[in-house]
């Protein structure tokens, strides 16, 4: 248990929530930043980071993530890896518990816990996980030398992993439930024009097979109701993401799809506690905009403080 109350705790160590703590922390406000997993969060996953300026030949992700977190430290951040589970309004404070049983006590809260990967909830997918299926290509790629694999979705995050895949691959198979892709158009362009990848169009995947690996996949078109087997050493999903707002149920107002509804200063419903990032109901999901965002909310938590001495 610790006593001491910190002016900002910023819940997320992507980009929105690095920026957030790099802001608090130059304006001298005693900042510590919580994140579950790695510096970077999802980006840290990404293996290259085109669309961010100043980066003309691309960065990778884990690197720019680093550097955030960093820049944050050289001024004063405190980060830790732990994660949050729950938050109580205290007397001019919030009280922040983790999974470890901590309890933290803060006068701000900036939530920028981004959202993570979904599951397509077929049989075996579970089982499978690190046998053959996995959500994240930048970490699992190499193991698919020489392989044939199957990539799940038709957003920006399909084509941009997927592409990244065929260096490894012989054969990449998308499978998309319609017609037509989400992904940008240069994305696209990429993906349609690289002679490794094919397209299963209308068609999902309703089982996945296979002992003690990855096998096959059973997959069916929607259009005509037919179903048949797919031979594949690998199912790669990325099928789009469902927020990391668990801990904040009951306390501030989330919308249908557990977002956090954001007033126009990135204000939550609960005065104090402010929100930033792929967290936000209707922000744009890209580095630069949620980095734009923790600047933001931190400015904000900044005249919080100095309007409630
Ligand atoms: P997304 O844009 O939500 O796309 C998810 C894809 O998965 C869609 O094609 C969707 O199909 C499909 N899908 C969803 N649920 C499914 C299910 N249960 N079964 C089968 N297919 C399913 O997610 P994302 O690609 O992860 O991208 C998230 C955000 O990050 C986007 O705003 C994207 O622009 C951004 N992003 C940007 C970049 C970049 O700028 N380079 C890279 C990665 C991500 P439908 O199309 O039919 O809905």
């Amino acid at each position: 248990m610790t006593s001491k109350t910190y002016d900002v705790l910023v819940i997320g160590g992507g980009g929105a929530g690095l920026t957030a703590a790099l802001y608090t922390s130059r304006a001298k406000l005693s900042t510590l930043l919580l994140e579950k997993l790695a510096p970077g969060g999802q980006i840290a996953l990404t293996d290259l980071v085109e669309n961010y300026p100043g980066f003309p030949e691309g960065v990778t992700g884990q690197e720019i993530s680093q550097r955030m977190e960093d820049q944050a430290k050289r001024y004063g951040t405190e980060v830790r890896y732990e994660e949050v589970t729950r938050i109580e309004k205290g007397n001019g404070h919030f009280r922040v518990e983790t999974a470890g049983g901590e309890g933290l006590n803060s006068r701000t809260v900036i939530v920028a816990s981004g959202a993570s990967y979904r599951n397509l909830g077929v049989p075996k997918e579970k089982e499978l996980t690190g046998r053959g299926v996995s959500y994240c290509a930048t970490c699992d790629g190499a193991f698919f030398k020489e392989k044939e694999i199957i990539v799940v979705g038709g957003g920006d995050s399909a084509m941009q992993e997927g592409l990244f895949l065929t260096r490894f691959v012989t054969r990449l198979t998308v499978i998309h439930r319609r017609d037509k892709l989400r992904a940008s158009p240069l994305l696209q362009e990429r993906a349609r024009q690289n002679p490794k990848i094919k397209f299963e169009w209308d068609t999902v995947v309703t089982e996945i097979k296979g002992e003690k690996k990855v096998e096959g996949v059973r997959l069916k078109n929607l259009k005509t109701n037919q179903e048949r087997d797919f031979k594949t050493d690998g199912v790669f999903v990325f099928i789009g993401h469902d927020p990391n707002t668990g801990f904040l149920k009951g306390l501030v107002e989330l919308d249908e799809k557990g977002y956090v509804k954001g007033g126009e200063r990135l204000q939550t419903s609960v005065p104090g506690i402010f929100v930033s990032g792929e967290v936000r109901a209707g922000a744009v999901k890209q580095l630069v905009s949620c980095c734009g965002e923790g600047c933001e909310a931190a400015l904000e938590a900044q005249a919080y403080l100095e309007n409630h001495e």
